[in-house]
């Protein structure tokens, strides 16, 4: 077995030098095996520190043509394309987009997780082991994402809305319309066709040799019409998440009497999405990182990810950590001005809004990703 636990430091000249090191040639060639060599940039392209534009531009000063590595630049095009769907359908994303999940239990009301998942027992040693680093470090390779939400929905038959807010919970690059959409192309809801994976697939990228368990048949036993969930998949737990987060040892400021402290004209608000600490360097004003509590409520986070995240914030300057709404935020500072960047789950702030670095201005989402691709790589195929 050879899943490699992955460390993800929090200061940027670490970080930056993790985008420096990425080998697109060998990416391209090792990228699906789980000990592959991917970049581990997601975490920090999730949480708006560096740009999938700050990538593609080191990356590109190191090769002579674009087309040499195509591929890697391609995969950094997903995640803008999963953004740009995102803008355009809003929050009809966490629903069914194109059609209703076809393989699904009718035997279950409200949210559940397989209880071999949550107990670590689905057998497939892999996924196991994955689960267990997903809980633990807050990271997953992209093909036990997808082995996972495949069990999950195609195997199992259980509703994608819960697994996609159960990784959401573990994953450091946690991304709502990354991590939502990918679920709905695995289960069919927004794809034609849904996805499987079996033990010999899963050995092959893995390095295993599991043999006898739930995915160990060919692709049509495992797709077959009706919905027959393994055994070892029928029993479920209650998914439940905690509602507040946990600021240990992070000086957080949560009353009024606090934040009238921090008044000034100019208010530079972070967010979720958005803690780059180059961002408006020169700018002077009161830096903070606005962190909703009704945003939490609906899209939890593990202590893990909350550690990671508050770290990254220490990276900017003189910045203070605020819990609260922004309605409320907002009305200790009738004077201010607000300044932040443009992001779906701030649309509601009140605020002059910088753009977010993207690679291609132009390609819009409509239609397949490689019509997006199409257009999109007419400015990403391009050496400055
Ligand atoms: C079920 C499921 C859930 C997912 N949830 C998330 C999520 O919440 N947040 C998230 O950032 N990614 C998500 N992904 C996409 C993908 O798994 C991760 O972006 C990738 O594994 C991150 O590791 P990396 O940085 O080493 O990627 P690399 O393979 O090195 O790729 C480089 C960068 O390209 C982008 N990228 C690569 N593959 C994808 C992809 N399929 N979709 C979108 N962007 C991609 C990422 O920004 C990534 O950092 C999900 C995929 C699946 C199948």
């Amino acid at each position: 077995m050879k899943i490699p636990s992955i460390q993800f430091p929090t200061d940027f000249a670490s970080i930056w030098q993790r985008i420096e090191s990425v080998d697109p040639y060998k990416y391209a060639k090792t990228r699906n095996f789980v000990w592959g060599s991917v970049s581990y940039l997601s975490p920090y392209i999730s949480r708006g520190v560096i740009s999938v534009e700050d990538v593609r531009k080191v990356v590109l000063s190191k090769v002579d043509s674009p087309w040499e590595i195509e591929k890697f630049l391609q995969e950094l095009a997903w995640r803008e394309y999963w953004q740009r769907i995102w803008l355009d359908k809003g929050d009809a994303i966490f629903t069914s987009l194109r059609n209703e999940q076809e393989r699904i239990r009718k035997d279950i009301s409200g949210s559940v997780i397989p209880s071999a998942v949550n107990q670590l027992e689905t057998g497939i040693s892999a996924l196991d082991i994955g689960i267990n680093h997903l809980q633990n470090e807050g990271y997953m390779h992209n093909h036990l994402r997808m082995y996972l939400a495949s069990l999950w929905t195609n195997v199992g038959g259980y509703d994608w809305k819960d697994g996609a807010k159960w990784m959401h919970y573990h994953l450091l690059d946690g991304d709502l319309a990354s991590n939502w959409l990918s679920w709905q192309w695995v289960c069919g809801t927004n794809s034609s066709k849904l996805y499987y994976c079996n033990q010999e697939n899963i050995n092959k990228y893995c390095g295993t040799k599991d043999e006898g368990t739930i995915l160990d048949s060919s692709y049509e036993e495992l797709s077959m019409s009706p919905l027959k969930t393994p055994n070892l998949m029928k029993d479920f737990d209650l998914l439940e998440f905690p509602e507040t987060p946990n600021f240990r040892g992070v000086e957080v400021i949560r009353n009024r009497e606090e934040l009238t402290d921090l008044g000034s004209e100019n208010i530079l608000l972070y967010h979720w999405y958005h803690l780059d600490p180059r961002w408006m360097a020169e700018e002077v004003g009161t830096r903070i990182f606005l962190i909703e509590p009704s945003y939490f409520k609906k899209f939890p986070v593990s202590d893990v990810v909350w550690n990671f995240v508050l770290a990254l914030a220490q990276e900017i300057p003189n910045i203070r950590i605020v819990y609260c709404d922004f309605q409320e935020f907002k009305s200790c500072f009738p004077a201010s001005i607000f300044i932040t960047r443009e992001h779906p789950i701030v649309s509601h702030w009140e605020a002059q809004r910088s753009p977010r670095p993207w690679m291609s201005l132009q390609a819009t989402a409509a239609g397949s990703f490689f019509n997006f691709w199409k257009k999109a790589s007419r400015e990403i195929m391009v050496k400055e």
